[in-house]
Formats: C-alpha cells, sequence, structure tokens
C-alpha cells in the first residue's frame, strides 16, 4: 500500500514510537518520533487528528526501544526496498527529516533531551542521511523549561529546526482554537527563546470557523504580534501557513472549513510585510 500525503495514521506502522509519513510541508518522506503514546497533549486544538486525545503529558519513554525502532525504519528506508513499496512518485522518494511530533506534545516527554540526542546519534550513522533535518513540531507551551532548553540545545548543535504553533495572537482565540490559556506573555516570551536557541518557523494553522474566516480583530492581532517580534530582533525563519486538510476527530470537527484561497494569500502577504516570510501550504 502507498502512502498519501493525507495518511498520517501512526497506527499502521505497528512500532511503539516510529512512523513514516509522506509530508506535503516536508516535501518528501519524514519519519515521525512520537513521544506521545498515550496520546496525551496538554492542549487540545479544535483541528487535532488524534483519536481518544487525552488531557496530559507523554509518559517515559524506553529510550532502547526507540533506537532499535528509528535505526530499522532508516535502514528499511535508506538501504532497503522502502521506498520503491511505499512512495508512489519517484519525486517524493527523499528522506527530508526525523520530525519529533506525535500524538501529544512532545516536549513533556521526561526523557525529551535524550530523545533529540538520540536521534541525531543515530542518523549520523547513515551518510545517506547526511542531508536529513531533525524537525521538533511543538505548541511551544513548554519550551521554557530548563530540560525542554536543554534539548534544544542539542537540536541546535545537530543543526535542527523548531515549528512552534501559533495560530492566533489573541487569548480568545488561543482558548477557542487550541483550549490553551498560558496567556500571550507566556508565548511571546517562549518564541523569543526557541528563535535564540535554535531555528524557528512559527507554524500557523488558518481554518474558517463556522463558515467565517478569522475576524479582522484576530487578523490584525496576528499580523501586529508578527510585527512586533521582527521589530525586537527576534530571528524567525518565517511562517508555515496550512489550512486543515486532514480529518479532525474533536468535537468542533464540523465548525471548522477551509478559508477561501484568496483571503489566505491576502493573509500571507499582510504577514510578509510585517517582515516573516510565509510558506503556504493551503
Ligand atoms: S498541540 Fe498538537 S497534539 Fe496537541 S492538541 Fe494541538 S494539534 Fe493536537
Amino acid at each position: 500500500m502507498s502512502l498519501s500525503i493525507h495518511d498520517h495514521d501512526r497506527r499502521k506502522s505497528g512500532l511503539t514510537y516510529v512512523y513514516a509519513v509522506l509530508g506535503r510541508r516536508a516535501g518528501g518522506v519524514s519519519v515521525g518520533v512520537n513521544l506521545n503514546t498515550n496520546s496525551a497533549c496538554n492542549w487540545r486544538c479544535v483541528y487535532c487528528e488524534i483519536p481518544d486525545l487525552k488531557f496530559g503529558n507523554a509518559p517515559d519513554c524506553d529510550l532502547q526501544l526507540l533506537e532499535r525502532e528509528l535505526r530499522g525504519m532508516l535502514i528499511d528506508i535508506l538501504r532497503g526496498d522502502w521506498m520503491q513499496k511505499n512512495v508512489p512518485e519517484e519525486r517524493w522518494r527523499v528522506l527530508k527529516d526525523v520530525s519529533i511530533s506525535g500524538n501529544g506534545e512532545p516536549t513533556s516527554c521526561p526523557q525529551f533531551p535524550e530523545v533529540v540526542a538520540l536521534i541525531g546519534r543515530v542518523l549520523r550513522e547513515f551518510d545517506e542521511a547526511r542531508d536529513t533535518q531533525i524537525v521538533l513540531i511543538t505548541n511551544g507551551s513548554l519550551i521554557h523549561k530548563p530540560e525542554v532548553q536543554r534539548g534544544l540545545r542539542t537540536l541546535h548543535e545537530l543543526a535542527g529546526v523548531v515549528w512552534f504553533k501559533l495560530d492566533s495572537a489573541t487569548e480568545e482565540g488561543t482558548a477557542r482554537l487550541n483550549n490553551a490559556r498560558a496567556g500571550l506573555a507566556r508565548t511571546r516570551t517562549n518564541v523569543e527563546l526557541a528563535a535564540r536557541a535554535c531555528t524557528t518557523w512559527l507554524q500557523t494553522m488558518v481554518l474558517a470557523w463556522k463558515g467565517e474566516p478569522p475576524s479582522d480583530a484576530e487578523s490584525d492581532a496576528y499580523v501586529r504580534f508578527v510585527r512586533e517580534l521582527v521589530s525586537a530582533g527576534v530571528p524567525l525563519k518565517g511562517v508555515h501557513m496550512y489550512g486543515p486538510a486532514r480529518e479532525s476527530y474533536q468535537p468542533e470537527a464540523a465548525h471548522i472549513s477551509e478559508v477561501p484561497r484568496a483571503w489566505l494569500d491576502a493573509f500571507a502577504a499582510r504577514v510578509e510585510a510585517a517582515g516573516l516570510p510565509v510558506r503556504l501550504s493551503p
């Protein structure tokens, strides 16, 4: 069976921690490391694609098992016929990244820094993975924790990248979209901490809620937030902006749809004018 860009079902790998996806944002095959084997997250985004999502943190990680699974998956992909069997088109047959991303917030794993180091160590065993990047996909809410900072320093040494979720720059928007209430000041601090530790992109889901695109107040607040970060010299790389291409498993799923393309283009242009390049994956 071939992978498609809509196929992100982590249960299909049959492994505990490691899975492979064909990522539209990565532009090729991505090996994912899911540390939230309990499907627990400290947020509950309305568009979250995780069935049976629970509130909580990632459990302790069995580092030996993770190492075995990751090495085995990389051998299959880079030295076996996994690509031919699973990836439909030649142009997608490249291992773009190993992403730390799963069924919940990965930085809540108690062994997060050790996991980053482990991935770097295993990747170094493969000459074929010279250009494979490590990507941390995070909601950013725990970046201020010393252990997470330690993991980010290691990620930086490995030339890795952070994708920091920012769907709204208002308290109301964050509460409605992410069910998160730590406050914008915390988000602002954590964005800066991430960007100063490691190459960091914002990742922003743009969706219509009950058929309406984000209000003027919402989009203005987002643009202001970006402009302030840029003028404060926070070294962000840009914004990955994307829409709800995959099915939400949350009760609000019926309220979510894509914004019109023209709206998205106009919003992206405003964010670019505020000083950050935008990569659109609607
Ligand atoms: S932060 Fe990610 S894993 Fe957590 S609820 Fe949101 S989309 Fe799901």
